[in-house]
């Protein structure tokens, strides 16, 4: 008999720069079970991208088009640029117990906590400091100063959200943040709402246990 689970929307949001792209990845790397979703977006791809792996690069109308279709789990406009999730990949992978990491911005994760309260599961990010933020920002060749400082503007603002979400991490040392958010999904993965199952596989132990 088996105690199965539905999949979990696993969400990280953080100020650009605050190490959210390589605590993602290490997740995806040693989590089994979990998967990426890939986002469409109308942003230039940058340097080292690859479509289809980092986002599925879109021109504006053909955003316009997924938005129409309702092929969009959410969407929102990011840095002049739109971005968005699409619905078909997350709905199959959940339903086949997968649970997904998502890489959005508060906006994005209000629409996923809208439309799915129970099934989310949100990170805030934090960096340990204005300076190290800074620092991260700077180390990124591939964005101009232009683009580093509204960035930098736009951290102000992403933060002020901080408090929407189930759980806060502050990246001081990405060893001991990737472990803070590996416990945090290990743990969510045993809650038991979202297990199915368990009623028929404790009262097979009662069953046995009266023997
Ligand atoms: P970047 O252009 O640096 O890859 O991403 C900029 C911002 O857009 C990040 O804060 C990222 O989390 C957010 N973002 C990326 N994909 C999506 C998406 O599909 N939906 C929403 N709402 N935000 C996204």
């Amino acid at each position: 008999m088996s105690v199965e689970r539905r999949g979990l929307m696993f969400v990280l949001s953080s100020p650009s720069g605050a190490g959210k792209t390589t605590l993602s990845r290490l997740l995806i790397e040693r989590m089994p079970g979990l998967r990426m979703s890939v986002s469409a977006t109308t942003r230039p791809m940058r340097p080292g991208e690859v479509d289809g792996r980092d986002y599925w690069f879109v021109d504006q109308p053909r955003f316009k088009e997924m938005v129409q279709h309702n092929e969009l789990l959410e969407w929102a406009t990011v840095f002049d640029n739109s971005y968005g999730t699409p619905r078909a990949p997350v709905e199959a992978a959940l339903s086949a117990g997968q649970d997904v990491m998502f890489d959005i911005d508060w906006q994005g994760t209000q629409q996923l906590r809208e439309k799915a309260r129970a099934d989310v599961v949100s990170v805030f990010i934090l960096p340990p400091s204005a300076a190290d933020l800074e620092k991260r920002l700077h180390s990124r060749a591939q964005d101009s100063d232009a683009v580093i400082r509204s960035r930098m503007s736009r951290a102000t603002h992403e933060l002020s959200h901080w408090a929407e979400y189930d759980y806060i991490v502050i990246n001081h040392d990405i060893d001991e943040a990737f472990a803070e958010v590996q416990s945090i999904l290990k743990a969510e993965r045993l809650k038991r709402e979202r297990r199915t199952g368990l009623t028929t596989f404790v009262r097979e132990l009662q069953l046995q246990l009266e023997k």
